[in-house]
């Protein structure tokens, strides 16, 4: 195959800063890069002629359709396509697009989730263009980013509180930084590297399976012979048909502006990683996005099916998503960086801080921002973090914590006594400040890596919690900060006492040890368990105030999602309930029924040459699955009776919880019946296909 231009590629379906620079006159675009950088409201007259000059140059890559490009509260992007065409009144057409139509879109959005935000009859939402991320071409559609509010002006989306989070966070850095005696800095950014995790496999195996055609995960399944134990996928070598797929996912990515830079295999069978170069929060959450929407349809092209969900198969380990998060300066300083004279590292601290204090405080909201039936499955299994949100630093950085705390001597490359703004802090090499991956949250010598993250979330949510939650504690360090007279004083002072009232987030151990459990009891950390448990956090007077406060989400807002967040939940496991059950009775009962029929006329047969010949084999073998088929149908009966009752109850939180504890209780329990059927029925009769079959599915 022919070698590519990389650097040509990269960005060529992107009406990013070179084409608008090239494109736009020059009054225009500067009116446009302010737009971009401040914030501020665009004039129609320059709306126009970005529109037009977008139009010409999407239709020159190939584009016939526009769409604005929204992320509803599904998790997942939506689009409506609109031709460029307007008819010239003498039967022909001429393309079109004007700057309102670049500006603004009203889909009928009436279908969309809103818990309540909208009534019916003022359904119409309306989409906002987002010009801090760029438009671009894919298939034969130029797609521009939007943000999707009501009329009223309330979020129905992901984008728009994660924009209001950024800019509150920007605002509330600025002023510690004032503080520092920076006066250059205008904004604070957020930066985001996510990791995505995704399973592989042979589309036609994929399509045999409705469990994993409509619940994304399989509902049944024996464990293989053969799994993980081995870890000999993990970083091994590459297969060709991965390998195809993985080149064309980042050809496109690539084309499309993502920075995708690493793709390896993971621990799992038929499992992978990609990881993207970190940009802009808000950025990297479109790029997500896109990257999810593209390993599946990349995948369909090379006969794969991409599995995104956080546990696709029991007992093998399930896919997550870090999210590698820094704040940084609009000058390029990174905040998370302990710099190199005195002053720099008390700043350094006091950031430093102000994550540990805010993880602490909220402990709650970040668990519930990962909350999901899927993520239920993984959350506290083997592979995962705990549901027990805590703060991993490393030994020395903790050391040097301590050391402050106490006033003693810090004994690392040479003994000193710790003084905040007085001392320069040892550099932390990046290798040795976190190989422990067991931690939910972990610094990582410039960086929070947050790895609590279900695979097939948007990454927003996480993000618009991290920020608003720093936000708060910066602003509470500067309004005590601002009215000092004796500013390293306070300084010190207010470090040491967030050390002393926070240091028990931190936690340097193992976080899959189950002794950590009862240690985090005692410290009195939360562990929020499963979704329905996590999610009154959403809506608790503290938190809700906090939200408020920072102009991120509404009150009304916030307990419009609470309510999509529970009715989402519940839906997923009634889909798995019926899926199961649909499963059983056409798949499973059946090929029961065919095995044991023919053992039974086996025996028959056999009897009838001798009467005394050997049957033992059939007849125990038939006796094991007519026991285990009527344990098999006592259960089946029991999931349809408790999905049923679930109908009579009212409340969302009672539905979600009865989901949880009753519903999705009875599928494990069938669930442990067809595995054993699956392991005794002969292969001619299970037209399900197995475990070992899907992990090894693509040669
Ligand atoms: P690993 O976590 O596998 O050791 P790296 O630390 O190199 O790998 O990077 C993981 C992700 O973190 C990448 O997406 C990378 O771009 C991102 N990253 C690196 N530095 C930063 C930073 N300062 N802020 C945010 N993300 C970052
Ligand atoms: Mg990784």
């Amino acid at each position: 195959m022919a070698g590519i231009n990389i650097t040509e590629l990269f960005g060529s379906m992107v009406f990013g800063d070179a084409v608008m620079k090239e494109r736009l006159p020059k009054d225009i675009y500067n009116a446009l890069k302010k737009t971009i950088a401040d914030g501020t409201h665009l004039e129609l007259d320059v709306a126009n002629v970005v529109a037009t000059a977008m139009k010409d140059w999407a239709i020159e890559k190939g584009a016939t359709h526009f769409t604005h490009w929204f992320q509803p509260m599904t998790g997942v992007t939506a689009e409506k396509h609109d031709s460029f065409i307007v008819p010239d009144g003498n039967g022909k057409v001429i393309t079109e697009f004007s700057g309102k139509a670049l500006v603004k879109g009203e889909p009928d959005a009436s279908s969309f989730p809103s818990g309540g935000l909208r009534s019916t009859f003022e359904a119409r939402g309306y989409t906002a263009w987002d010009p801090t991320s760029y438009a671009f071409v894919k298939g034969n559609t130029l797609y521009i980013p939007t943000a999707f509010c009501s009329y009223s002006g309330e979020a129905l989306d992901n984008k728009t509180p994660l924009l209001r989070s950024m800019q509150a966070l920007s605002k509330q850095a600025l002023r510690i930084l004032r503080l520092f005696g920076n006066t250059e800095a205008k904004r604070v950014v957020s930066s985001v590297g996510p990791e995505q995790e995704y399973f592989l496999i042979d589309r036609d195996i994929y399509l045999k399976r409705p469990d994993l055609l409509y619940c994304n995960r399989t509902l049944f399944g024996a464990r293989p012979p053969k799994g993980q134990e081995l870890e000999d996928h993990y970083f091994g070598s590459i297969k060709q048909r991965v390998s195809a797929f993985m080149r064309e996912l980042d050809e496109e990515l690539w084309k499309l502006g993502v920075y995708a830079k690493t793709e390896h295999n993971e621990v799992a069978p038929a499992q992978h990683e990609l990881a993207p170069i970190y940009t802009e929060a808000n950025v990297a959450t479109d790029h997500n996005q896109i990257t999810m929407e593209l390993m599946k349809s990349i995948a369909a092209k090379h006969n794969l099916a991409c599995l995104l969900h956080e546990k696709p198969f029991a007992g093998v380990n399930g896919s997550g998503k870090h999210i590698n998060w820094s704040i940084s300066t609009n000058t390029g300083i990174n905040l998370l960086e302990p710099g190199d004279t005195p002053f720099e590292n008390a700043q350094f601290l006091l950031f430093l801080v102000a994550v540990i204090k805010a993880v602490d405080d909220y402990q709650d909201l970040l668990r519930v921002s990962v909350a999901s039936a899927g993520n239920d499955h993984r959350l506290g299994a083997n592979e995962a973090p705990p549901a027990i949100v805590s703060i991993f630093l490393g030994d020395e950085l903790t050391e040097i914590l301590n050391a402050l705390e106490n006033n003693t001597l810090y004994a690392g490359k040479c003994k000193t006594l710790m003084e905040i703004g007085a001392t320069v802090l040892p550099h932390f090499p990046k290798d040795t400040t976190d190989r422990n991956r067991t931690s939910p949250f972990a610094f990582t010598g410039n960086k929070f890596e947050f790895r609590m993250l279900g695979s097939a979330f948007s990454i927003a949510g996480p993000i618009i919690v991290l920020n608003t939650i720093i936000s708060e504690v910066l602003s509470q360090f500067a309004d005590e900060l601002e009215n000092s007279t004796d500013f390293k004083g306070d300084l010190s002072k207010l470090i040491i006492r967030t050390i002393k009232n926070h240091k028990r987030i931190i936690f340097n151990g193992n976080g899959y040890d189950a002794s950590w459990v009862k240690e985090a009891e005692q410290r009195g950390l939360s562990n929020l368990k499963t979704t329905p448990e996590a999610l009154p956090a959403l809506i608790n007077p503290k938190n809700v105030d906090m939200f408020v406060r920072h102009g991120v989400f509404t009150k009304h807002e916030l307990h419009s999602r609470y309510e999509i967040l529970l009715e989402n939940y519940s839906k997923t496991i009634n889909i798995e309930a019926l899926t199961m059950m649909d499963m059983v009775n056409k798949q499973v009962i059946p090929a029961v029924i065919g095995y044991q029929k023919e053992l039974a006329e086996l025996i028959l047969h056999k009897k009838a040459i001798r009467a005394n010949i050997e049957t033992s084999l059939e007849e125990n073998l038939l006796n094991r699955i007519s026991k285990l088929s009527l344990l098999m149908e006592k259960r089946l009966n029991n999931l349809a009776e408790q999905t049923l009752a679930v109908r009579e109850l009212k409340d969302n939180m009672a539905i979600a919880r009865a989901y949880r504890e009753r519903v999705y209780m009875a599928m494990i329990e069938l669930r442990l019946i067809v595995d054993e059927l699956e392991m005794l029925i002969s292969s001619r009769y299970w037209s399900i296909p197995t475990y070992t079959e899907i992990l090894n599915s693509v040669l």
